[in-house]
């Protein structure tokens, strides 16, 4: 019954993983799968992520069936960290998800069924599983570039001019902050300016916001997308705590859809609720029930927040120490989140790798959090004889 599928390729990331650990060698890197890691070189449990599974597992009364929507009081107290003041809108609904990743595919879902034709826009480059989830989903992409290798910012005329081809009802895909795989971040000028556009054109935002808190800081990650759902009618967010709570393999999201009118919340609700009772029926419930848990206690708050300061100020500094080692790193200092795309080629990755036991996908995304006070010089060494004069 299976002969008519077609090959597909591997997932690179996930091969990178396999040869690392193969790879025997006592000075390898591993700057290429995206998770936190400390000093040390490990992704540990947070702290409060630990006390909120204690207190679950001596306290947590049931483990009967939640709805389509999960956990509602882990989307409400989520819903204040995301929004801040403006948590308070009628026209939102917001639904536990698995992972980002499933709050991308509902949202893909649920404009495919709204609008089949829609083409989504993703900026070029982009985390690598944004394509596949939209086009699963039966929607065309489209791509559109905005970064400039030659500064490491963000090129905003070019992408300003290439969504000229949008069309009305085209959705735009937008990293709320930390962009993966470059590190870029829109300015709050420019998020005025992507709200503008969108609403003189017609285009529908859809916000994925992976990494709020591994930034600037919690509200400072926030505040672009904010001021975008305030400015526009219709949007979609998807959210992942899969990496501000440490929580990867617990797949702990939530997708918030923006209706542009409040009449319009209700039908909105009622699709997004059929549609991911037969995705998934409901969301597991741990990871979610861990974020609420934290969420619910001022004290493990407080202990999560200093928690996620401290991953910030490492990433952050290690982007300092790494810029240091040469001029054409400089903006490395400048971005944000785990990634950054190093100005070398495939082969220079496929150099490092064999002579130096250094672990990056063919498109040279760092992954910052693997560099630490014990590799990065010899990582930089490893690097220089690559960069481009
Ligand atoms: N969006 C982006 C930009 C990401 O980098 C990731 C994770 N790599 C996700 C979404 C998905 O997150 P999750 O693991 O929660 O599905």
């Amino acid at each position: 019954p299976f002969s008519g599928l077609s090959a597909r390729k591997p997932d690179a990331l996930l091969a990178l993983i396999a040869l690392h650990e193969a790879d025997r060698r006592p000075g390898k890197i591993d700057v290429g799968v995206g998770v936190y890691r400390d000093e040390t070189d490990r992704t540990p449990v947070m702290r409060a992520v630990k006390a909120a599974e204690v207190r679950l597992a001596d306290e947590q009364p049931t483990k009967a069936y939640l709805g389509a929507d999960g956990d509602v009081q882990y989307t409400a107290l989520l819903s204040d960290v995301v929004f801040g003041s403006h948590r308070q809108e009628p026209r939102r609904f917001g639904l536990q998800t698995p992972g980002g990743t499933g709050a991308l595919r509902l949202g893909a879902e649920l404009i495919a069924h709204a609008a089949p034709d829609t083409r989504v826009w993703l900026g070029a480059p982009t985390w690598p599983n944004h394509a596949p989830i939209f086009e699963e989903a039966r929607l065309k992409t489209a791509t559109h570039p905005y970064f400039d290798m030659a500064s490491g910012g963000i090129a905003f005329d070019a992408m300003i001019d290439a969504l000229g081809d949008a069309a009305p009802g085209d959705v735009l895909l937008l990293h709320g902050c930390c962009h993966n795989p470059t590190g870029t971040q829109f300015t709050l000028a420019q998020w005025r300016e992507l709200a503008n556009l969108c609403n003189v054109r017609g285009l529908v935002p859809f916000v994925d916001l992976a990494y709020q808190g591994l930034g600037d800081g919690l509200e400072e990650d926030a505040a672009g997308v904010r001021q975008l759902l305030e400015a526009v009618p219709g949007a979609l967010l998807a959210y992942s705590c899969d990496k501000n709570f440490g929580l990867y393999r617990e797949r702990v999201g939530a997708l918030w859809v923006q209706a542009s009118a409040p009449g319009l919340t209700e039908l909105v609700r009622g699709n997004l609720l059929a549609l991911a009772r037969s995705l998934w029926s409901m969301p597991p419930d741990h990871g979610a029930a861990i974020v609420r848990t934290i969420l619910e206690d001022s004290a493990l708050v407080m202990q999560w927040r200093d928690e996620l300061d401290a991953m910030r100020a490492r990433i952050n500094a290690v982007r300092k120490a790494l810029a240091a080692q040469h001029p054409a790193l400089d903006a490395i200092a400048g971005q944000r989140g785990l990634f950054s795309l190093l100005p070398v080629d495939a082969d220079a990755v496929a150099s490092m790798r064999d002579s130096h036991g250094i672990y990056m996908p063919a498109n040279a995304r760092l992954n910052l959090a693997g560099l630490n006070a014990r590799n990065l010089v010899a990582f930089a060494e490893a690097l220089r004889p690559h960069i481009p004069a």
